[in-house]
């Protein structure tokens, strides 16, 4: 696909480039800053309509199976155009991220569990059976809640996944990735081995709120892919159906971004660069993994509130423009607005549950 879109004459592809900043000067135009990752240089552009596909907010958190490129920047910049964002506190955690040193996390599929995994506390010994009868094969949001209660009454920061007494033939011709990657990370035999999982960060179900042409609240603003919330994935998503909802949107958007299009006028001009503020993003990810997770409680939310807006108020601006600082403004933001929804919710649903609500 990418060697097709390499090869479109109207279709320009600029890599290695980060978007920061869109304004919308008239009604039909935004104007745009991109920066060129490889030496800093910030450029101008212009266009009629602007589609964000920048992906899930995964870099809100310590431990997610997002790449670190997850920072949340088509919701930073949208919400600074004034779009609307909603459920951003409908996160989805996998239950068994692989528990290792890093952000990022090696996913242990839940197909493992399918084939006879048994989740296992610190001593060994099987729990799932107080959470739902449905035990290891339960919901993904039962699941990493369960594993969470355990973990935080027991001293290991992780629970185990015992998979040693699954067939060595499935193991080879079924998992022979995990099987690999357990050894290369931990130096762990899965075959004889119990694997240490927590439930990491994975989906974002919410997002910038968009019609059913991907269309955010900002007329000529398009969200599509995980930045969006289009309501299709109500506040528990079902594994599979986000690359789904994706191709759709961007399907359902095309009637009205192929409408009155404006060629881009691309220009190097010298412009005025956005400020940004200097925010450790290690210490936002602390308090949204301790207060935004998998089980919130109004304290917790309020706490969370708190010390997020005590860190944007204490924080100098930056004289230099740095993709670091613009990462971490838009997870400071990103985050500041999950907490507010958090804190807006009415009731448990789906994933979203807070030890204060029913
Ligand atoms: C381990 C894992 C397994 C998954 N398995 C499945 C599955 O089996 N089925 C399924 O349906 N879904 C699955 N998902 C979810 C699915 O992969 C994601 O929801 C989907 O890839 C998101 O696509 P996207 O295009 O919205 O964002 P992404 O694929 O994350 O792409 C976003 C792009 O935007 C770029 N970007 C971000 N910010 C900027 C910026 N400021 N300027 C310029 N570019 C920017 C990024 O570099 C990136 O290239 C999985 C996710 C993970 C992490």
């Amino acid at each position: 696909m990418i060697e097709k879109i390499k090869n479109l004459p109207n279709v320009d592809v600029f890599e290695n480039t980060t978007l920061i900043n869109a304004e919308k000067v008239k009604d039909n135009t935004f104007t745009i800053q991109i920066v060129d990752n490889n030496n800093n240089l910030i450029h101008n552009t212009f266009c009629s309509k602007l589609v964000l596909a920048t992906g899930g907010i995964g870099g809100l958190f310590e431990k997610s199976t997002n790449q670190e490129i997850a920072t949340g920047d088509g919701i930073y910049i949208a919400n600074k155009l004034g779009a609307k964002t909603e459920n951003l506190s409908y996160i989805q955690f996998h239950p068994t991220g692989l528990y290792q040193e890093g952000n990022v996390s090696f996913l242990i599929t839940e197909a493992l569990r399918g084939s006879g995994a048994i989740l296992k506390n610190e001593k060994g010994v099987e729990f799932m059976y107080k959470y739902d009868e449905r035990l290891e094969l339960a919901p993904r949001d039962i699941v990493s809640r369960a594993i969470t209660t355990e973990i935080n009454q027991q001293k290991l920061p992780y629970v185990y996944l015992d998979a040693t007494k699954i067939d060595k033939e499935i193991i080879e011709n079924h998992y022979p990735n995990i099987k690999k990657e357990c050894n290369i990370r931990l130096g762990l035999n899965i075959q004889t081995d119990f694997i240490p999982v927590i439930p990491v960060q994975h989906y974002s179900c919410g997002g910038l709120k968009v019609n059913e042409y991907g269309e955010t609240t900002i007329s000529g603003l398009f969200a599509i892919g995980e930045v969006a919330s289009t309501g299709l994935h109500g506040a528990n998503r079902l594994a599979s159906n986000s690359l789904l909802e994706a191709i759709a949107f961007a399907k359902f958007s095309i009637p009205l971004l192929a409408d009155n299009i404006v060629v881009n006028q691309y220009s190097r001009s010298e412009i005025e660069i956005s400020k940004f503020l200097k925010v450790e993003k290690t210490a936002i990810q602390k308090i949204i993994s301790r207060y935004g997770g998998i089980i919130k409680s109004n304290e917790g939310l309020n706490q969370a509130m708190y010390q997020l807006l005590e860190i944007k108020l204490k924080a100098i601006e930056s004289d230099k423009f740095s993709l670091s600082d613009f990462e971490a403004n838009c997870i400071l933001e990103t985050a500041l607005l999950l907490i507010k929804d958090a804190l807006n919710q009415k009731e448990n649903k789906g994933v979203y549950f807070n030890t204060d609500l029913t």
